[in-house]
């Protein structure tokens, strides 16, 4: 298949390690921020096909780990009401809160629906008038242009039974706090790709500016990732401090500006916290007040639920690049993806579950 066979040419992949193991001179710790890329890194066992010298990290960049605790048990409640129909991804179900998940809500009578879009969940809505309709809306960039519709479009119609409980997170405030801390060991990293096809790498040299890390923005064969280390490291190497684009077949510098204009009318800038890190100033984006009639969250009265994590869970310092999941004590002990105590377990792109599937 056009563009996807082609990147993953074990031949091609083979000549691009190559070249990383001619260059490197010296150890370099990168990160890969986002989970997709991470669950593609290690299924296809590229870390340890790179030369001693790289060290890959893994980064905060799986929405489903990073949608905060309480914002799991704010959708429960939602969930729990006999008149509420609470639709979602399908990834999202089995993720706990305090005490449950939402399969078993479902399994209590609740009326919890899977869809593969906001739009599913908008025509529920349509075609229930006597029922709330509530849709979970988290995720990176990539996933707020459909949502952002779909609010639009329930303004459009008028509908009163239809709201989103919003958790968006955005990845340029989530790079800034990486690297903004003291115990920061990462020195590259690998843009998410789906993420920079919306919203172009822009907003990237003003941080590497002021951190003086390059980037390189990477999509997710194996040959993407191994080309977005080889320009990483190239970058390092050579001492110049710049974001490279190693995606250019879906990436452009502006991205797509539509979808972000369409963005900004619905959503704005918000503190947001992420779970196992906590909160990143502006990480988030939360709804305009113009659209608090579609706010779930405050049609339903549940901002109040601040619950406590696992104390055991060290899934803050992964997301940060400071420890692996093997460095975990409870890691397939107390937790696994049957029973996740963490963030980075919850979801098959989080990092723990990456490394307990694939056997590391
Ligand atoms: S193995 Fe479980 S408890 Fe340990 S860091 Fe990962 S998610 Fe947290």
């Amino acid at each position: 298949m056009k563009y996807v066979t082609e990147f993953r040419d074990v031949d091609l992949v083979k000549a691009a390690l190559g070249e990383i193991r001619r260059m490197v001179t010296r150890p370099w710790v990168l990160m890969e921020i986002c989970g997709g890329q991470t669950h593609s890194i290690v299924r296809h066992g590229l870390d340890q096909l790179l030369p001693p010298e790289i060290e890959l990290v893994h980064g905060p960049g799986c929405p489903v780990c990073v949608t905060p605790l309480e914002q799991i048990d704010r959708a429960l409640a939602i969930a729990s009401r006999p008149d509420v129909i609470f639709t979602s991804y399908g990834d999202m179900l089995r993720v706990p809160g305090s005490n449950i998940d939402l399969f078993s809500v479902r399994a209590q009578g609740g009326d919890v629906r899977v869809v593969y879009s906001p739009l599913d969940a908008l025509k529920i809505a349509q075609e229930n008038p006597h029922k709330q309709v509530v849709f979970f809306a988290i995720g990176f960039e990539t996933t707020a242009p459909p949502n952002v519709m779909a609010v639009q479009q329930a303004k459009a119609l008028g509908l009163k039974n239809f709201s989103v409980l919003v958790s968006h997170v955005r990845v340029p405030p989530a790079i800034h706090a990486i690297l903004g801390s003291p115990s920061n060991r990462v020195q590259g990293f690998l843009l998410a790709g789906h993420v920079c096809a919306v919203m172009g790498y822009w907003e990237y040299p003003p941080l590497v500016e002021k951190y003086r890390v390059p980037m390189a923005v990477t999509g997710f064969e194996p040959l993407d990732l191994v080309n977005g280390i080889l320009a990483t490291v190239r970058m390092l190497e050579a001492g110049s401090i710049e974001v490279n684009n190693a995606y250019g077949r879906a990436v452009t510098l502006d991205g797509n500006k539509p979808a972000q204009a369409m963005i900004q009318k619905v959503f704005m800038e918000c503190d947001r916290k992420w779970r196992g890190i906590g909160m990143i100033p502006m990480s988030g984006w939360c709804l305009r007040p113009e659209y608090d009639d579609f706010n779930a969250e405050k049609r339903f009265d549940v901002a109040d639920i601040t619950p406590q994590e696992s104390p055991l869970c060290i899934a803050g310092q992964i997301m940060q690049g400071l420890k692996k999941p093997h460095d975990c004590p409870a890691f397939g002990k107390e937790c696994s993806p049957e029973h996740p105590l963490g963030a980075t377990m919850v979801s098959s792109e989080g990092a723990c579950a990456a490394y307990f599937k694939y056997g590391r």
